[in-house]
């Protein structure tokens, strides 16, 4: 609670109000969105709670909160109805009266006769006002939001719709937080890396990460391990924006240095749109024929806008039957098996050579949980590219996780096989 210490709020709880975000059908998001939001002007979320529509729950999340941050967010409950009482709970816990205000209820009122409807009563319930609040006009609902203080702390009541919520927090409330925070800004980057583990990305980047943290303006760092993808994210906080890129540039340079060609991207770009860049740049198309995957490469790149400027066609050649009509011989086949390097070679040379391509690019696995063999476990990929006047590069991985999992490895590692290759760098990062 540095405010009390005198340098604007620095931390906050959020309070998410619904008996239904207490049951297995309802995720409170709303949280996630403040938090992004807060945490943006170097407001630190210490606690989150989540209170059901019942008054002595709420009241005791509330009377709790208030001891534990410089600012409370409390989203939902503002509703017209009986359950909704969190403009109710919080009068009696600040010892106020509630007042109607007429200017709320005209402003309710004229939302529904927009409608061709009447008010119903009830809706008054929400132009009831804890007195000394705040009136956040929502431009998207019927229930206004409410700021308050008390006790040094910020208390601010917002609907509990997120369609509702974002606008008025972003309208009205982020920029007063901001002020009053004073105009620290969370700055942040991220190195997107794939094709090595978390563990050995962690092993190369501690020794910078390390001292980074300890240093003046200090960079955190924190490590997010997604499917075939390990990212870097790292932030600083601070009032001097260009200070703070000065800085980020500076770590993100180090780092990426040691990462070497594991780093796919230092802008948050993604794998697919790494990679069209790339082949934009080189003016060069593609075209994939897939078996395990079923058609994931040919989705994840023409996921990007633009894409048509440079995929050009996909296949999947699931059976053999298929993977020979496209020109794979079915010696190789017998000789070595659908899974195996040199079909994928071939499947990848008849895809270049049917599309009249720069690259080909093929895929076949073991996607599981059927098909293994002892020499040829599930989670066994092959995975080839073949170039206009270059030699192929052949991989063979061996991926862990089921059948979903094992499918977006598979494109993940093509992905990157295909980057690689135009990138000019060995086949694998490690
Ligand atoms: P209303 O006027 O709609 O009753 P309210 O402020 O009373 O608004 P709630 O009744 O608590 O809000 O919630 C309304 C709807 O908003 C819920 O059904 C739910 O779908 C959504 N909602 C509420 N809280 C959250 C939350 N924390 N995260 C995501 N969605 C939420
Ligand atoms: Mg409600």
């Amino acid at each position: 609670m540095t405010e009390r210490r005198g340098s604007g709020p620095s931390s906050a709880v959020i309070v998410a109000v619904g008996s239904e975000l207490l049951t297995p059908h309802k995720t409170d998001t709303n949280s996630l969105f403040i938090t992004d939001r807060l945490n943006g002007v170097g407001i630190d979320i210490v606690q989150k709670l989540v209170a059901g529509d019942e008054p002595r729950g709420l009241a005791s999340a509330l009377r709790y909160a208030m001891t534990a941050a410089d600012v409370v967010i409390v989203t939902g409950g503002l509703g017209p109805t009986a359950d909704d009482v969190t403009r109710d709970v919080v009068a009696d816990l600040l010892g106020v009266p509630l007042d109607e205000s007429a200017d709320i209820v005209t402003r309710i009122r004229a939302r529904f006769e927009a409608r061709g409807l009447e008010m119903p009563e009830i809706n008054r319930r929400q132009a009831a006002i804890p007195r000394g609040a705040e009136v956040l006009p929502n431009p998207a609902g019927t229930a206004p939001g409410l700021w308050l203080t008390a006790g040094g702390c910020r208390l601010v009541l917002l609907p509990g719709p997120p369609r509702e919520l974002r606008p008025m927090f972003d309208r009205l409330v982020a920029d007063r937080l901001a002020a009053a925070a004073g105009g620290r800004r969370v700055q942040r980057r991220t190195i997107r890396t794939t094709g090595r583990t978390e563990s050995h990305i962690d092993e190369l980047a501690r020794p910078i990460y390390g001292p980074l943290a300890a240093r003046q303006p200090s960079v955190s760092t924190t490590i997010l391990a997604s499917l075939g993808q390990i990212d870097l994210h790292l932030s600083t906080v601070g009032a001097d924006p260009a200070e703070g890129g000065r800085v980020l540039d500076a770590a993100v340079e180090e780092l990426a240095g040691v990462l070497g060609s594991c780093v796919v991207s230092t802008d948050g770009r993604t794998l697919p749109e790494v990679v069209g860049e790339l082949l934009r740049r080189r003016e060069a198309r593609v075209a994939v024929a897939e078996s395990c995957t079923g058609g994931l490469i040919a989705s994840r790149l023409t996921d990007v806008p633009g894409s048509s400027a440079y995929v050009h066609a996909g296949w999947v050649l699931y059976s053999n039957q298929a993977k020979v009509a496209l020109g794979v011989a079915p010696g190789l086949i017998e000789a070595h098996g659908a899974v195996s390097e040199a079909v994928a070679e071939a499947m990848a040379e008849a895809a270049r050579v049917a599309a009249d391509v720069d690259f080909g690019l093929a895929v076949t696995g073991i996607a599981g949980p059927g098909g293994a063999t002892p020499e040829k476990p599930v989670g066994t990929v092959c995975l080839a590219l073949a170039a206009r006047g270059a030699p192929p590069r052949v991989r063979r991985v061996q991926l862990p996780g089921d059948r979903e999992r094992v499918k977006f490895q598979a494109s993940q590692a093509a992905l990157d096989l295909l980057r690689r290759a135009l990138l000019r760098a060995p086949s694998t990062g490690s």
